[in-house]
């Protein structure tokens, strides 16, 4: 079984999306194993997103996933990395397939509903950023 870091962002859980969001996982087949309501600093935001520190919209996006709550999530299954990233979508909703969490979701490419790990390796450093172990409970 692999687990996979998902967060719910600022602009799905302001608008009351975590439920809606949730059950896309449960019905997929994934398994919610951890999951807290957190709000980040921009500092934790930049810290978390350190690989994009480079790119043009690296300030605005931190800014963003600090501007209020998200729900942090550790999602356990076969290939929950690779499933998760097929259920998201595309990173600008404009493109994702129809029927993803993105497309049906986000209002645009920097607020796109949620965040998932994109790599098996990521998705063990992502989830030591917001769980202990003794939070996952498979
Ligand atoms: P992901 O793996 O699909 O989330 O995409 P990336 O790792 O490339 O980007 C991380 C996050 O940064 C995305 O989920 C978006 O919220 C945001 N982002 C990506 N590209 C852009 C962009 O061109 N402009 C802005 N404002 N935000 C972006």
């Amino acid at each position: 079984m692999e687990r996979t870091l998902s967060l719910i962002k600022p602009d799905a859980v302001s608008r009351n999306l975590t439920g809606a969001i949730n059950s896309r996982f449960e019905q997929a087949g994934l398994r919610i194993i951890a999951q807290k309501r957190l709000r980040l600093t921009t500092s934790q935001a930049e810290k978390f997103y350190e690989i994009h520190r480079e790119r043009a919209f690296y300030g605005s996006f931190c800014e963003y996933m600090s501007s209020g709550p998200i729900v942090a999530q550790v999602l356990g299954g076969e290939n929950a990395v690779l499933r998760n990233r097929e259920l998201m979508g595309a990173t600008n909703p404009a493109n994702a397939e129809i029927g993803t969490i993105r497309r049906d979701f986000g209002e645009s490419i920097e607020h796109n509903a949620v965040h998932g790990s994109d790599s098996l390796e990521n998705a063990a450093v992502e989830i030591g950023f917001f769980f202990s172990e003794l939070e996952i409970i498979e």
